[in-house]
């Protein structure tokens, strides 16, 4: 068994094979980041043309590098949802091709559930867990009951972390610090952070403290950032190219406010959960993935909270926690053993631009 995944359901063209036992076979991913940088954002026309470019060479060389035909492939994974539909589309469609001519089953499967599930391919990790996926598009709390169970506890109410992270740092100008030029929001601002030496001076309110369920809500604070962005740049009468002198406090403000926001909901989550009893007690797991998840003061902060509550923490390597291939194939994988959604009816298949990740419980905790 060799199952080959496709990505393409934002900014990434990713591709990889995995075999049987979820080794990784090969991966390549070619990533739109620089192009995207540079536009100060992603244009979905743009997005569409460079994966319709770059598919096919991504798949070959992924097989190439595999030292595989498609001959050998068992099976196609490829995202269908949650995306940009002119991103998903060219994946699907070269799935698609693929399996007719190869005569080849499809698996379709969701982005967000395949950000979760990726972190069984190299932990010890057993149904059912509790996941917090902190993505460019995505913040939500889930227990996984298997591996087409999710059960939703809380979601973002408006933009996602990364989103603002990347918005922020744009604000910020560190794209001019040659250092961060190339790399992405999230990473720039951690980055900064870490060479704050007094972030105390930005106070950020603590979005929806007085709420007790499992929701979040990043719009209030990002707007507090480009407040005090915008009063730093007047009062040293900042112009075009230039930082504020205190960016470095403001990011670190900034991320610790964002932390302070995901601690607050995820330890909310674990007392739903085990009111309700959704994780049992001798076994407490927590996930966390998406791009957001490299961020190490995040995850230190995470793993202090599972300290105090006794949950294990998992986290995939960075590159398994952005967008990429190999987590794709790893859920087909998934599936493929339990023998879901494996279908050669291609007729049926269609991209989602929205989807939820599975039932709601949001309703419940109250
Ligand atoms: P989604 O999965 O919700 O559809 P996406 O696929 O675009 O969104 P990912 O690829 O999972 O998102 O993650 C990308 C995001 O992760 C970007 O917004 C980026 O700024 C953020 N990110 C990456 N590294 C870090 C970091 N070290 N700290 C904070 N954020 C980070
Ligand atoms: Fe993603």
């Amino acid at each position: 068994i060799n199952i080959l995944g496709i990505e393409t359901s934002c900014d990434d063209t990713g591709c990889a094979i995995i075999n049987r036992n979820g080794k990784i076979l090969s991966e390549v991913c070619h990533s739109q980041n620089l192009m995207h940088l540079r536009n100060g954002g992603i244009i979905p026309d743009i997005a569409q043309d460079l994966h319709r470019m770059h598919i096919e060479p991504t798949v070959t060389k992924t097989l190439e590098e595999a030292k595989l035909s498609m001959e050998d492939i068992s099976a196609i994974a490829v995202t269908l949802k949650p995306g940009l539909p002119l991103s998903l589309v060219i994946g699907m469609k070269y799935a698609k091709h693929l399996g007719r001519r190869f005569n080849k089953p499809i698996i379709p499967i969701h982005h967000m559930q395949a950000h979760a599930l990726v972190a069984r391919m190299h932990h010890d990790i057993k149904f059912p867990f509790l996941v917090l996926l902190i993505s460019g598009g995505h913040c939500l709390l889930a227990v996984v009951q298997d591996v087409d169970h999710f059960q939703l506890l809380g979601e973002s109410m408006d933009c996602a972390p990364g989103e603002v992270f990347d918005k922020v740092a744009r604000s910020m100008k560190l794209r001019n610090v040659p250092e961060y030029s190339t790399i992405c929001g999230g990473q720039a601002v951690e980055a900064a952070a870490s060479k704050a030496t007094n972030p105390n001076m930005f106070k950020i309110a603590l979005p929806l403290a007085e709420y007790r369920d499992c929701n979040f809500s990043f719009n209030g604070l990002k707007t507090s950032v480009m407040y005090h962005l915008y009063k730093k740049e007047q009062e040293h009468k900042i112009v075009a190219h230039e930082l504020i002198p205190e960016v470095n406090d403001l990011c670190a403000a900034m991320l610790m406010a964002t932390t302070r926001h995901l601690i607050h909901r995820t330890q909310r989550a674990m007392e739903f959960c085990k009111d309700n009893n959704l994780i049992p007690e001798d076994r407490k797991q927590l996930v966390v993935s998406g791009g957001v998840a490299c961020n190490n003061y995040i995850f230190s902060a995470l793993q202090m909270l599972c300290n105090e509550t006794n949950y294990n923490i998992y986290r995939p390597f960075p590159k398994l926690c952005t967008d990429n291939g190999v987590m794709i194939a790893w859920n087909g994988l998934e599936k493929w053993r339990k023998g879901l959604d494996i279908t050669t009816d291609f007729s049926t298949l269609d991209i989602e631009a929205t989807s939820p990740i599975g039932e709601s419980l949001i309703d419940k905790v109250k």
